[in-house]
């Protein structure tokens, strides 16, 4: 992406603890976060994912790392359904949930629905480029067979906040 997504987004139930459909993702959020934040030590745009398994347990993590690795599918999300597929030692992710801090793409919308997760769980809106309800539903398209649960703006804040002070931050360009 090469313009910070909109942070249009309002946050349902913005009070911890009364958000049933939210609050269970913060723990999980907040990892994803963390994630994001080390990204812009290569100059990548901070987005950050986990994979988390039927248990809970994290089975993967990435962040963007385009400009790390000079990979252009080097996404948080690609990045952090890699490492759990490798962790559970097949490509089906079933009952596991992606938690994203901002709203996947295409391609990683794509690499959603053909890693069969359960559900996927993100942050901020990308109006510009936002494929799991924005621009696109690529998860929910009906035609689908597989189509994963959604669960939106979950510390959208603080997932936008980041991106925010990243792209207002004077840095190089090539
Ligand atoms: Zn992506």
């Amino acid at each position: 992406m090469s313009e910070p997504p909109s942070t249009g987004q309002t946050e349902a139930g913005q009070t911890e603890g009364t958000d049933p459909l939210r609050d269970p993702w913060r723990a999980a959020m907040r990892h994803a976060l963390e994630e994001a934040a080390r990204a812009p030590r290569t100059g990548d745009v901070p987005v950050g994912a986990v994979v988390l398994g039927p248990d809970g347990a994290v089975l993967g993590r990435g962040r963007n790392e385009r400009e790390a690795t000079g990979d252009p599918t080097a996404h948080a999300e690609v990045v952090a359904i890699r490492e759990a597929a490798r962790a559970v030692g097949e490509w089906r992710l079933s009952g596991c949930t992606l938690v994203v801090t901002l709203e996947p793409c295409t391609m990683c919308a794509g690499t959603i629905v053909l890693s069969r997760l359960e559900r996927v769980v993100y942050g901020a809106v990308d109006e510009k480029a936002g494929a799991v309800g924005s621009l696109w539903d690529v998860v929910r398209d009906r035609r689908l067979n597989h189509r994963p649960e959604v669960i939106s703006g979950v510390l959208a804040r603080e997932c936008s906040a980041l991106l925010t002070s990243f792209f207002r931050t004077p840095r190089r360009t090539s």
